[in-house]
């Protein structure tokens, strides 16, 4: 259910830029980003995407792209930069140390909206 109620957010997005772009016949596609860390399936994404977009104005024809962001971390104790990895304890391979900032990996942003504007067919 993770995934559907994300499906939606972006689906409103994408919906809200479509009825305030005049002319516009529907939405082609949205790029969005995730963070490794978000624990979003990619593929549950995906599907519920697809069975939702009718539900919106705009979307019937939408697709989704989403780009899985690798997450990268700055060690606590000597700032090495490194990519936590759940098998190895999210801990610095240099220096064994805590993640002390996490760079990314906790996104989920919309990147970009295309719309198909009224001259595009005929
Ligand atoms: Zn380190």
């Amino acid at each position: 259910m993770h995934e559907a109620t994300i499906a939606h957010s972006i689906l409103e997005i994408v919906t809200d830029k479509y009825k305030a772009t005049p002319h516009s016949r529907g939405a082609l596609k949205v790029n969005i980003i995730v963070g490794e860390f978000r624990n979003v399936d990619l593929e549950s994404l995906q599907f519920a995407f697809d069975n939702l977009r009718p539900l919106y104005s705009g979307c019937a024809a939408c697709q989704l792209k989403a780009e899985l962001v690798e997450a990268k971390a700055l060690c606590l104790n000597h700032g090495h930069r490194f990519s936590p990895r759940y098998n190895t304890g999210f801990q610095c391979p240099d220096c064994g140390g805590p993640i002390g900032k996490l760079i990314c990996g906790e996104e989920l942003d919309v990147i970009g909206i295309t719309l198909e504007a009224e001259s595009d067919k005929q």
